[in-house]
This record gives C-alpha cells, sequence and structure tokens, in this order.
C-alpha cells in the first residue's frame, strides 16, 4: 500500500514544570525534568505511523547525542528514518519548555539542524521517495526553499499533498494555488485571509468565511482545525462541513494538531475519501489530548476505529 511521506521539524522537548513561569531575568526552580521527542513533522510521522501508514520522515538532525536519540525513537514507532540529513557541526533542534502549576507554559526553540536541512537533500530524498508515497504531509518550521520543493515535487508526480502552515511563513503564501490542502489552525487561518474578515474570530461561521476565501483561492479544500470545536472541511467549490469534536478528556492538548494531520495523512495515502479521513483525524486527535506530552497519547488504527464506532 502507498505510504506517507512527512517533511518537517524534529526537535527534542525538554520540559521543565516550576511552580511559576520566569520573568526575565528571573531563575525557577522546580521538581520536575522530562525530555520528549518533539517536532511538528516527527510528532505526525509517529501519529501516521500508529494509524497504521508505512511512513518515511525527512528531516535534519545534528551529530549528536540528541539526535541519535531522537532518531532511535522514531524508529521505535516504525518511522523510517533512513533519509534523515544529519548535519555536522549544528546542534539537534530542542523546545526548552517551562509549564507552571496552572499547566500555562513557555517554549522557546532553538531550531539547529531544521534550520539547516538542505533543499537539495529534500530533492533527492523526496523525488526517491515519491513512487511510494499515497500522500506528502509538509510542515513549516524548517527552511521555505525546502518547504516549497517538496511540494512542488509531490504536486508535479500527482501526489495528494497536505500543507500545515504552522506557523505561516512567507512559503505558505506562495503556495496558496499550488494544489496542496491547507490544514490551518484557527489562529493559522486568520493569519492568511485579509484582515477585512477580523471581527468575530471566534465564532464557526467566521471560520467558515475564512476558509471559504481561502479555498477559492487556493482551489483546493482546506481543513480548519478548531480545537474543542473540531474541525472544519471546506471543498475548492465552497462547500463547508464542520466535523464536531469527539468528547475528550483534556489533560494536554500539545500536539494535537500534528496527530490530526498524521492520521489525515494515513488515511489520504490508504485511499480514504477526504471527509472520512477529516472524521478519522477529528477522532485520533481528540484521543490524544487525553495523554500528558505530544505523543503518549496518539492513539492506533484499532483505538481509532473503536472511537469511531
Ligand atoms: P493545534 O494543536 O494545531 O492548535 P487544534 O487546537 O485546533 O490544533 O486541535 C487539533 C484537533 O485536536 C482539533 O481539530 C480536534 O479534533 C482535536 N481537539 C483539540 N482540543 C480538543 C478538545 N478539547 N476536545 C476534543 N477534541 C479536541
Amino acid at each position: 500500500m502507498p505510504g506517507v511521506l512527512v517533511v518537517g521539524a524534529v526537535n527534542v522537548d525538554m520540559v521543565v514544570t516550576a511552580p511559576t513561569l520566569p520573568s526575565a531575568g528571573e531563575t525557577v526552580v522546580g521538581p520536575g525534568v522530562e525530555r520528549h521527542g518533539g517536532g511538528k513533522g516527527a510528532n505526525a510521522a509517529v501519529a501516521a505511523s500508529r494509524a497504521g501508514a508505512t511512513v518515511t520522515y525527512i528531516g535534519a538532525v545534528g551529530d549528536d547525542d540528541l539526535g541519535r536519540s531522537a532518531l532511535a525513537e522514531l524508529r521505535a514507532d516504525g518511522v523510517i528514518v533512513d533519509n534523515v540529513e544529519v548535519i555536522t557541526r549544528c546542534p539537534t533542534g530542542v523546545a526548552l519548555i517551562v509549564v507552571d502549576e496552572n499547566g500555562e507554559n513557555q517554549i522557546a526553540v532553538g531550531g539547529g539542524a531544521n534550520s539547516a536541512l538542505s533543499v537539495e537533500h529534500v530533492h533527492e530524498a523526496v523525488s526517491a521517495s515519491l513512487p511510494e508515497t499515497g500522500c506528502l504531509l509538509v510542515s513549516t518550521e524548517i527552511p521555505d526553499r525546502a518547504v516549497a520543493v517538496a511540494v512542488e515535487l509531490a504536486i508535479a508526480a500527482g501526489v495528494p499533498c497536505l500543507l500545515n502552515p504552522a506557523p505561516v511563513t512567507p512559503v505558505v503564501h506562495q503556495l496558496v494555488g499550488s494544489g496542496a490542502i491547507l490544514t490551518p489552525n484557527r489562529g493559522e487561518l486568520a493569519a492568511l485571509t485579509p484582515s477585512e474578515l477580523a471581527g468575530a474570530d471566534r465564532t464557526i461561521e467566521q471560520a467558515v468565511v475564512r476558509a471559504r476565501a481561502l479555498a477559492s483561492r487556493s482551489r483546493a479544500p482546506v481543513v480548519t482545525t478548531l480545537g474543542a470545536e473540531g474541525s472544519l472541511l471546506v471543498t475548492a467549490t465552497g462547500d463547508a462541513e464542520r466535523v464536531p469534536p469527539l468528547p475528550a478528556t483534556v489533560r494536554d492538548t500539545t500536539g494535537a494538531g500534528d496527530t490530526f494531520n498524521g492520521v489525515l495523512a494515513a488515511r489520504l495515502a490508504r485511499g480514504t475519501a477526504l471527509r472520512a479521513a477529516v472524521a478519522d483525524a477529528n477522532a485520533a486527535a481528540a484521543l490524544s489530548v487525553a495523554m500528558l506530552g505530544a505523543r503518549a497519547g496518539m492513539p492506533t488504527d484499532g483505538e481509532i476505529d473503536a472511537a469511531r464506532a
């Protein structure tokens, strides 16, 4: 069966739990220290693999212990990492996260090797994998030119392509109209649509107006994630359907969007129609928020089916 190809960032998340978040110049000391695999690309690759797809991940790590451990974690989740670029004299990407007693967080990301991922590497690795690929998923947090080359190769080969614009960078604006299916969250949807549409941005109706505007420009469907309100599918011709959220026990929403994107890609690669693929992604993301950590709650294929039954 055709697999999923993911191009995006991989990080190591260092999480400190402390009584309060530090202010400028302040040191806070808390008891908890945890290390988790992270990065939107790598997280989505894990979600797609757990959902039953054969997944190849393309990105970059440094030639260091953190990079080796990040790849080992991906391998343990069944993700193929043979074509990850290893960049010497460049650290693996790290996210420094402080979480306070109320669950509020503060995050600083050092892109490291993600920022040095080369266009040549992406060109070569994507070209080699495309013949076995049923869906390409690309997220930002890597150089814009690497994003563009991956999307353009997939579209030229007729392979369905998801572009997760997280965060919205200049290349995302350029790729509206490329044929890629955009998967923004609410904030990203607002950043991609004209500011005159601002106003009641919290309503679903407003998200529909914005998603229709984006779909008509992109001439492709737009899938918007709406957090606790589920998700919204707008077709290229403007038909809108909200997929309501599955009831969830919320412990940690980190990685919910990555789960959504990874499962959506897994289903499209399998040949599932977009509407049903969105419903599965929506269910999987609701399951994922029940556990602490971006990857801990990502469900298996069987768990997704059971949640939808
Ligand atoms: P991101 O994490 O990228 O900001 P969202 O917050 O929109 O993305 O969440 C992604 C998806 O996770 C949503 O579309 C929904 O399916 C699921 N989700 C998030 N929060 C909840 C929640 N409280 N209850 C149920 N599902 C949720």
